[in-house]
């Protein structure tokens, strides 16, 4: 099947370093198959683009491993039968220099899955950079493909689960497997952070515990997670960064009016 962008043919799910556009890993990025694993490839990680490739070849966790391919091979939407899925867990997308992060829940089977892209190919997404674009951050306001010219300036997304979970719900396990992921993401780009815009309840809580682990200065007791919520943390360098929440922008919230326009552009005129 052929890639929506470039016509060039690829199986599902795709293999590390086929030439899939964006793809950070190769034949011969090391795979982690365990927790320990994952704790061991993410500690080591030298800079954000050997991060990016190792987690994007992470085999750590048996269900969502199975979950994410099966997705991939025998359960792909209709209106994408004729498209490979990317079927692996997605590396952080933007400007690896950024000072502002966004950080979500975890990729949409249809979507990031399919894609290979944080918020590319579903609705979720259309909100984010179209908001994105609206504020500056995104080139252009639609992110369809990976390959499709999108380009973050200032800012980068990233998640604390890095596969598709059925229901959208990672197991606390998957969650803690995961986790080294963030972790390392966080300590490669918090000297420079200015603020982080956190995606949901989850996302808000797995950002506050990482910057616990990292021994971040974070208010006791832990902020609460609210649309709008702000608080400050102590990066590594005794930099202030602004936590902001905001709600998800799922479907669920956004077809719902719980979360327009309006309030998402207002959480990000503070980033
Ligand atoms: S959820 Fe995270 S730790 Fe688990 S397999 Fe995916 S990338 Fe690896």
């Amino acid at each position: 099947m052929a890639h929506p962008l470039s016509g060039v043919e690829f199986p599902s799910p795709v293999p590390p370093g086929s030439g899939w556009p964006g793809d950070p890993a190769t034949a011969d990025t090391p795979v982690a198959q365990t927790a320990a694993g994952v704790r061991r490839l993410a500690g080591s990680a030298p800079d954000l683009s050997a991060l990016d490739a190792r987690v994007t070849v992470c085999r750590a966790c048996p269900r969502l491993v199975g979950w994410r391919e099966e997705v991939a091979t025998t359960g792909r939407r209709t209106s994408f039968a004729d498209q490979p899925y990317w079927g692996r867990p997605v590396a952080s997308f933007g400007d690896p220099e950024a000072p502002v992060l966004v950080i979500g829940l975890a990729p949409a089977a249809h979507g990031a899955n399919r894609t290979g892209r944080m918020f590319t190919g579903d609705r979720s997404g259309d909100w984010l950079y179209a908001a994105l674009h609206r504020a500056g951050y995104a080139s252009q306001p639609s992110s369809v493909a990976a390959g499709d010219g999108l380009r973050l300036n200032g800012i980068r997304i990233t998640a604390p689960v890095r596969c598709a979970p059925p229901d959208n719900k990672p197991t606390t396990e998957e969650k803690a497997t995961c986790a080294p992921w963030l972790d390392r993401d966080l300590t490669l780009s918090g000297p420079g952070l200015r603020s982080i815009l956190v995606l949901g309840s989850i996302g808000w809580d797995a950002t506050v515990r990482a910057a616990r682990r990292l021994g971040w200065g974070v208010p006791v007791p832990a902020p609460r997670f609210g649309h709008g919520a702000e608080a400050p943390i102590i990066g590594p360098d005794g930099n202030e960064i602004r936590l902001v929440g905001s709600y998800h922008v799922s479907q669920q919230n956004t077809f719902t009016g719980k979360l327009t326009e309006a309030m998402l552009d207002a959480v990000i005129a503070r980033l």
